[in-house]
């Protein structure tokens, strides 16, 4: 059983819900967006320290641009909302009843509300052995 962990939260007043957001891709973006506007304490989890802006990838694999020019730091993206954090690290469970998330790296992370914005997964049309011969987003 994994323990409850301190993970660092900014100081803000005890009764404001907490929001844990998994995923720092459009949707999750926009969801820290507009919850900034809202009485509540936001953490945005994402396994990638960086949001890929994906309608560019072509781009880079023609190498017309360079994977930075696609790839911009979650924090710097939030920087300005000061009660927003960002965690990186991978969710991988969801415990719904005790309302916390468990993480990779071990911890527990509480919360109030959850939003899942993890994105999709690749299909390959039922034939999985082509998936070591495409890119994938691990
Ligand atoms: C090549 C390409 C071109 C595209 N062109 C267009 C276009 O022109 N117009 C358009 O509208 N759309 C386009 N799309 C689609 C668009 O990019 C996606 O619909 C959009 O990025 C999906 O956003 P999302 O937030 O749902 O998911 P994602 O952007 O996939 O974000 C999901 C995030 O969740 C994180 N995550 C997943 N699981 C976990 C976990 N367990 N723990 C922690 N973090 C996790 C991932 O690291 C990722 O950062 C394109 C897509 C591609 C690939």
């Amino acid at each position: 059983m994994v323990a409850e962990t301190d993970l660092p939260r900014r100081q803000t007043e005890a009764h404001r819900p907490r929001v844990v957001i998994v995923g720092g891709g459009f949707a999750g973006i926009h969801a820290a967006d507009g919850l900034a506007r809202l009485p509540v304490d936001v953490t945005l989890v994402d396994r990638r320290n960086y949001h890929l802006f994906q309608p560019l990838l072509y781009q880079v694999a023609l190498a017309v641009l360079s994977p930075a020019d696609i790839a911009q730091p979650i924090r710097s993206i939030v920087r300005k909302r000061p009660h927003t954090q960002v965690l990186m690290d991978e969710v991988i469970g969801i415990d719904a009843a005790g309302r916390a998330v468990t993480l990779a790296s071990g911890a527990r992370l509480g919360f109030d509300y959850l939003v899942l914005a993890t994105g999709a997964t690749h299909s390959y049309f039922d034939h999985p052995e082509w998936a070591p011969l495409a890119p994938e987003d691990h």
